[in-house]
């Protein structure tokens, strides 16, 4: 038990008593759950404090954002939640303007105790990105000061060049390895319950935001999220540890691998246009009622997704019983009511202490636009996408947005954000805070939506309006305009106000 870490980081304590009352106060309710305190967030990664110094950014978060709590980028391999701005997209207004391309790593940005990692593969992870920093240690303290607060957010996106990697990752439907990390395997559950206590253990922290924006093998198959393209050919997974799982519910695997080799052909079919003679809906349909293990092997996917989260949260409970715990909820939750029926905000609730629910308005359009263009080529072929468009809005209980071709451009609506934050609410029903994600410059392409000031401004005050709990800015600080950032800043200031 590394306690000299925890007590390293916490030379922060005698600046935290010297700080008074309000970082006490801090380091108190942080202990407890916070049902009733609003929590006002953003995501940022190591970089960010590197390139512009731990206190100005913190400063800054405070005195703009109106922000109480960072969400650090602690561990990722991914450019979502680290590094600088991607490549290929502008450099907002701070920062330094230089492309991180051939420099970025990505890992744990904190310092990995092996004490912790003793039943995983995965042992070393340590980003080398900033030598020997470790952020988690240096932002705690100069947030206490402040009476921030500081979640470390924790991503499942890894690299395959990362040691033991290759011996845990999923086998697709043609028994290639490859893709991501097995939910199944023991190794890797391991691997998140020892990071998840390594980081609570050994840093004051306020709590972990989980991220795992996968998909299981049905919505990948279909290409029915918005960010990926149609994969019916290399869904997952069909290793051992899935095999030994289907087993112990009654799920025949030969089946199952029979079902998806059925989608492919249909899928692969509907892409060149064969038309089924009872056209693509009702083929689709029928394989799913004449191979019904399709979506048992979809829900076995989300079934270990779901037991990781609560592994996890059930990890840092057994060190801290108050220590909240909540998860990123994936942006195709928006989009996709097949996703929808598959998950439950009433069953998440009992999992975590708060849901960051991604309303994402700006990006929202162009994501939304390519998955009707997914769906609308293959199970919905059959359907003008303009109809399958108003058609799905219908579904999904949107109102006003734009149409098909202007989607990318327009964006979606603050109302949009406002009925996906109620129907959270309305979800969860108390059992868990709602936090939705603001979208406030994620990438997208060159003539589509932009986050604005006015944009930014309309759906924080869109989704206080709607009842949450707080918020969360993101994806990361690095990709955001310093106005945007202010006026979220403004819209929480005048909801305070009332
Ligand atoms: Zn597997």
């Amino acid at each position: 038990m590394p306690r000299r870490e925890f007590l390293k980081t916490s030379a922060g304590f005698a600046a935290l008593a010297a700080a008074g009352p309000l970082a006490n106060l801090a380091s108190v309710t942080a202990a407890e759950p916070t049902r009733a305190r609003k929590s006002y967030g953003i995501q940022v990664g190591a970089v960010s404090f590197v390139d512009e110094g731990t206190d100005k950014v913190l400063d800054l978060f405070q005195e703009r954002g109106a922000i109480d709590t960072i969400y650090l980028t602690t561990f990722t391999y991914g450019r979502g939640l680290a590094g600088r701005q991607i490549p290929g997209q502008p450099f907002p207004d701070h920062g330094s303007p230089e492309s991180d391309e051939k420099t970025f790593h990505g890992g744990n940005y904190a310092t990995p105790h092996p004490e912790f990692y003793r039943d995983t593969v995965l042992k070393q992870t340590r980003a080398p990105d900033h030598g020997d920093l470790d952020i988690v240690a240096n932002v705690l303290p100069a947030a206490r000061k402040r009476g921030m607060r500081v979640f470390c957010s924790i991503e499942d996106v890894f690299r395959n060049d990362v040691p033991g990697v290759k011996e845990v990752t999923e086998v697709d439907l043609q028994g290639r390895r490859g893709g991501g990390l097995c939910l199944c395997h023991p190794d890797v559950r391991a691997f998140w319950t020892g990071l998840a206590t390594d980081l609570c253990k050994s840093y004051d922290i306020d709590g972990i935001l989980f991220f795992n924006g996968r998909n299981g093998p049905l919505l990948n198959a279909l290409g029915a999220s918005h960010a990926q393209s149609i994969a019916s050919s290399r869904v997952t997974c069909f290793c051992e540890h899935h095999q030994r799982a289907a087993k112990e519910r009654g799920i025949d695997f030969e089946r199952a691998r029979q079902g998806y080799q059925e989608l492919d052909q249909f899928i692969l079919a509907a892409l060149k246009g064969e038309r089924p003679s009872d056209g693509y809906f009702v083929e689709f349909w029928r394989l799913l009622v004449e191979w019904p293990e399709i979506i048992a092997w979809d829900r076995l996917f989300d079934a270990a997704k779901h037991q990781v989260l609560a592994e996890v949260n059930a990890a840092v409970k057994r060190v801290r019983p108050g220590l909240p715990v909540g998860f990123h909820i994936e942006h195709v939750n928006s989009f996709n009511p097949i996703f929808r029926a598959m998950r439950s905000y009433a069953e998440l609730a009992t999992k975590a202490d708060f849901l960051k629910v991604v309303v994402y308005n700006n990006c929202g359009g162009e994501r939304y636009a390519n998955f009707i263009r997914n769906v609308g080529s293959t199970v919905f072929r059959d359907v003008p996408k303009e109809e399958l468009l108003r058609f799905n809005n219908h579904l999904l209980n949107y109102g006003d947005e734009a149409k098909l071709d202007e989607l990318a451009t327009a964006g979606l609506s603050a109302d949009y954000v406002f009925r996906e934050t109620q129907r959270a609410l309305a979800g969860v029903q108390g059992k868990c805070q709602v936090l939705p994600g603001i979208d406030i410059g994620i990438p997208t392409s060159k003539t589509s939506r932009k986050a604005s000031p006015d944009d930014t401004y309309a759906a924080v005050t869109a989704a206080l309006k709607a009842g949450a709990d707080g918020l969360i800015l993101s994806r990361k600080y690095s990709e955001m305009q310093l106005a945007n950032l202010a006026a979220a800043g403004r819209a929480v200031r005048e909801a305070q106000k009332g």
